[in-house]
């Protein structure tokens, strides 16, 4: 599995579709400061489904819409689109090449995309589980971010160890079994709960259904 192109429009720097391209082998992107260089880096993490505006540098998620200048008004949305050759399939599904976009509008409204099909964020999280890819990965490795893992909290650096040994989708189903144990757990209570307020009706239904046979029988003879 390799990354094969990056489509890019109104995503932050990006004011014109921009299609990179890459190939086997080690690509680098080069330009002076504030060129835009991380804004690549950042749409990659966007579309893999960063929920954090503070890890792609702004203060709202609407921050990454393309905001205008002097010559050009701002965008209404932002897209995004990552391809990536899967012949191996190193990725769990049947298609040769994966697609997955992303487009968020000012209005708050968002959507991922699979292959051109509207997917939920939780897709494209599985998708890339235990790969190095996505958002949690150490396939992205932003500034500073060498330095946060070297003097991080252990508990930190073991969510990379966890990705690379692959263990990570075991661990998301358990805490999801997990949580439904638990709210099963919580409707047994309610069930039992129920269960004993009946219990405790019998009883006098009981006697009322006897006085009322006894009435009856009395008033027949
Ligand atoms: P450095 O080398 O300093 O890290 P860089 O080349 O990585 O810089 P970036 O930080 O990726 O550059 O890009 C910053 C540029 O992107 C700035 O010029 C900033 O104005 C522009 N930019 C960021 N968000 C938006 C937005 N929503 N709309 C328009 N331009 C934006």
């Amino acid at each position: 599995m390799y990354l094969k192109s990056i489509e890019l429009y109104g995503f932050k720097s990006f004011a014109h579709k921009m299609k990179f391209e890459f190939h086997n082998g080690i690509t680098g992107i080069v330009g002076p400061n504030g060129s835009g260089k991380s804004n690549v880096a950042d749409a990659v993490r966007w579309v893999l489904g960063e929920q954090s505006a503070k890890q792609l540098r702004g203060a709202s998620m609407q921050d990454v819409i393309f905001a205008g200048t002097e010559a050009r008004k701002p965008l209404s949305y932002a897209y995004v689109a990552l391809t990536m050759d899967n012949s191996d399939h190193v990725l769990p599904v049947d298609y040769e090449e994966v697609t997955i976009a992303r487009r968020v509008y000012r209005s708050g409204e968002s959507e991922y995309l699979l292959n051109g099909t509207p997917c939920r964020l939780k897709d494209v999280a599985e998708l890339f589980y235990d790969t190095g890819v996505g958002k949690e990965g150490y396939s992205i490795i932003g500034q500073g971010q060498i330095e946060k893992i070297l003097s991080g909290k252990p508990e930190d650096r073991r969510e990379l160890f966890d990705e690379a040994v692959g263990i990570v989708k075991y661990k998301k189903r358990k805490a999801a079994s997990v949580k439904k144990l638990e709210s099963e757990r919580e409707n047994l209570v309610r069930v039992n709960d129920i269960l004993s307020e009946q219990e405790r009706r019998i009883g006098p239904l009981e006697k009322q259904s006897e006085d009322a046979k006894n009435t009856l029988s009395s008033k027949k003879t």
